[in-house]
């Protein structure tokens, strides 16, 4: 059963189950979104939790999770480059039980304006039609079938939100998204997981957790540690496919003075476009903030790009000629540019008990690339089984194992069962 707002975690600062002294400790080490997430599902479930991580959510210094779009995706239909038939399998279930919670969040009015979480027309355009791409004709119906709110398909999307009809889109659909103001997220679920209990330490771990998985339980007398590392898992997971995919994104003000306001996130996606010099990603932060992207740049480390960088500004002209008046856009004086590494692994993301050593108590969660957040509660979801299966000392199993099972429940549920 997908995790369900209410029943299985609450919004609210208590946990939903209290626990006891003898509750298991739970020790999540990273304190991105994942790790935040993590923390709130097994809080919810009565566990104490403490989180360590090397740095949290900040203006001055921003984690991957707060330069997200956080603009919430459904998952490419078939595989491709970076995503095989297991991450797939998992990942439509997660990203289905992510909106529901992302939506039953912005349903609410003081939480969302609390949360910086919001429902708004996603739009995605094409340069030829869905159905001349198999791909993206199944992506398109799953979608439709999905449960996702507000699909509407037809080209007259560009020509209501001002798209230039001479920039080559001739299909479109729209859905209704979350997209998150990342900043004002992090910061509520920080307070969201310490109001219900959770004891945040800044340290930053230096080893393969395996190596000293023993000192670490004894030292914070926990139970079970979960990995929430996102690309320092290449260290802390052991785990050489962990590899960045560098984006940047221009913030420029939204308030309908320089062009009229966008208001809705306007997207040509990696997978749609011939190449990834055809991004267009054009996102509503919040009520003045429009973000323009994007880039995909694989295995660049360094995080030195400029508004002047070449990639930027092409970036920023592509942008400019799909949407006219962006080039009047005012950039936003505080905060022009943002820019992070997506932390890819493999063509996996990863949701796994530790598979190197029989009996570890190490649960995985990393790898999310550029989903963290369209993928947040149902990753979170599996964590929590997999600690529960940890505590009862229930033999791991790797993740490809575990499709079966979701394929054969997806399937009893088809013929009516639960
Ligand atoms: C440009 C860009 C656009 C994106 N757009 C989207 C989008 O539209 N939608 C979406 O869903 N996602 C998007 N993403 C992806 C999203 O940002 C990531 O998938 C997500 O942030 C991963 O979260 P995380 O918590 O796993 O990792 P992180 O945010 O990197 O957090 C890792 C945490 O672990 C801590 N840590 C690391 N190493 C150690 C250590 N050794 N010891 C202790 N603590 C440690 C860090 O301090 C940090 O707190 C985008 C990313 C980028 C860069």
């Amino acid at each position: 059963m997908p995790l369900t707002l209410w029943r299985d975690i609450s919004p609210l600062g208590q946990p939903l189950r209290r626990p006891g002294s003898k509750s298991p400790h739970i020790l999540i080490v990273g304190g991105g979104v994942t790790g935040l997430i993590s923390s709130w599902v097994l809080l919810d479930r009565g566990y104490r939790v403490t989180i360590v991580s090397g740095a949290w959510a900040s203006d001055e210094q921003r984690l991957t999770s707060q330069i997200a779009g956080a603009l919430w995706e459904f998952p490419p239909a078939v595989c491709g480059q970076h995503t095989d038939k297991i991450s797939l399998a998992h990942s439509k279930h997660w990203s289905m039980t992510s909106y529901h919670i992302w939506d039953g969040i912005a349903s609410i009015p003081s939480l969302s304006e609390a949360s910086g979480v919001r429902m708004m027309p996603s739009d995605f355009f094409f340069p030829e039609t869905v159905e001349s791409d198999k791909a993206q004709l199944s992506k398109m119906t799953e979608i439709m079938a999905s449960g996702v709110r507000g699909f509407y398909r037809g080209i007259d999307i560009a020509d209501e939100r001002g798209v230039d009809p001479s920039y080559g889109a001739v299909d479109a659909y729209e859905l209704l998204a979350p997209v998150i103001d990342t900043d004002k997220a992090m910061g509520w679920l920080m307070e969201l997981v310490e109001s219900k209990g959770a004891t945040l330490v800044t340290e930053t771990i230096k080893d393969d957790l395996l190596e000293i998985e023993d000192s670490l339980r004894e030292r914070f007398e926990a139970d079970v540690i979960v990995n929430c590392t996102g690309l320092e898992s290449q260290v802390l997971a052991g785990d050489e496919t962990v590899y960045p995919i560098r984006g940047g994104l221009i913030r420029v003000i939204n308030d309908g003075v320089a062009f009229p306001k966008v208001k809705a996130a306007l997207t040509i996606t990696a997978d749609a476009a011939h190449s990834a010099n055809e991004i267009i990603f054009l996102v509503p932060r919040n009520d003045n903030i429009l973000l323009i992207g994007g880039i995909t740049e694989p295995h660049e480390w360094d995080l030195d790009l400029t508004l002047d960088t070449p990639i930027i500004q092409r970036m920023r002209e592509r942008c400019e000629k799909f949407l006219p008046g962006l080039e009047n856009a005012r950039l936003d004086a505080e905060y022009p540019f943002a820019q992070g590494l997506r932390p890819f692994r493999g063509q996996n993301v990863r949701v796994e008990r530790e598979l190197r050593r029989t009996h570890s108590r190490i649960v995985h969660s990393y790898g999310h690339g550029g989903a963290g957040w369209s993928l947040s509660f149902g990753c979170a979801q599996d964590v929590a089984t997999l600690v529960d299966e940890a505590l009862e000392d229930v033999p791991a199993r790797p993740m490809s194992e575990t499709v079966f099972e979701r394929k054969a429940a997806g399937f009893q549920r088809l013929k009516g069962g639960r």
